[in-house]
């Protein structure tokens, strides 16, 4: 079975990221016992990716290149904001727990669009956040093997995602 369109592949791999500075580092490594499942024509990957991966059957191999512009854009100093400690209060009281470096918080902008923010200081100007994706700016090397391949379900399909590795279950 090839990977085509309303095709459940599973892929295993490494991404190396690569900022332009420090030189690759691993980002992220899913095994073959534990794969990563997407329904092909749907969006659900980067193009470039999944260009790759088109016409592939289990067990071939492949190596993606993905610059920075096609992959999560580049980094934008507009998304950094200092919020108000005031706004972070929850029934008038400090929420410490919530104003940690590090902790990423989801928010709604003004448009009520969700979005993601890293805490990344807090000093008195208030919260600094920033929303830009984690690996925005980032060049993207994706190596991995076609782990399986099945058919969608009409519900899969339908719903444009993948429901599990057998595609029973929900969330
Ligand atoms: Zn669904």
């Amino acid at each position: 079975m090839k990977a085509e369109k309303d095709k459940v592949v599973a892929v295993a791999y490494t991404l190396k990221v690569d900022d332009g500075e420090s030189g690759q580092e691993l980002f992220e490594t899913v095994t073959e016992a534990e794969p990563f499942y997407f329904l092909v024509g749907h969006s659900n990957i980067f193009p470039k990716l999944e260009e790759a991966l088109l016409g592939k059957e289990a067990g071939d191999r492949f190596s993606v290149f993905i610059d920075f512009e096609n992959g999560y854009g580049d980094y934008d100093d507009s998304k950094k904001v200092i919020i108000p400690k005031a706004n972070f209060k929850e029934e008038g009281k400090k929420n410490k727990d919530l104003l940690r470096i590090g902790s990423v918080i989801p928010m709604k902008d003004d448009k009520g669009n969700q979005m993601r923010g890293e805490i990344t200081k807090v000093d008195y100007l208030g919260v600094h956040m920033d929303f830009n994706p984690p690996l925005a700016g980032y060049d993207l090397y994706f190596e991995g093997k076609i782990v399986s391949i099945r058919d969608a379900e009409q519900v899969e399909i339908e719903h444009g995602h993948v429901h599990g590795p057998d595609g029973h279950h929900h969330h």
